[in-house]
């Protein structure tokens, strides 16, 4: 199923010893994963995704 309002949607979110990592569906369909520190700095991410920013 697409939800295509959106770009992706949040699966889930667990709190981690290192930060909440955030798990979420790209309207294509792949999983994606980000990592939100608890100290401060940048997330890590996975990036945008390529497939669906070279549609849009
Ligand atoms: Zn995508």
């Amino acid at each position: 199923m697409t939800d295509q309002s959106r770009t992706h949607r949040t699966l889930s979110r667990h709190l981690t010893s290192e930060g909440v990592v955030v798990w979420s569906r790209c309207a294509c369909g792949r999983l994606r994963m980000d990592l939100v520190p608890h100290a401060a700095g940048r997330p890590i991410s996975a990036g945008p995704c390529a497939r669906c920013h070279a549609l849009r």
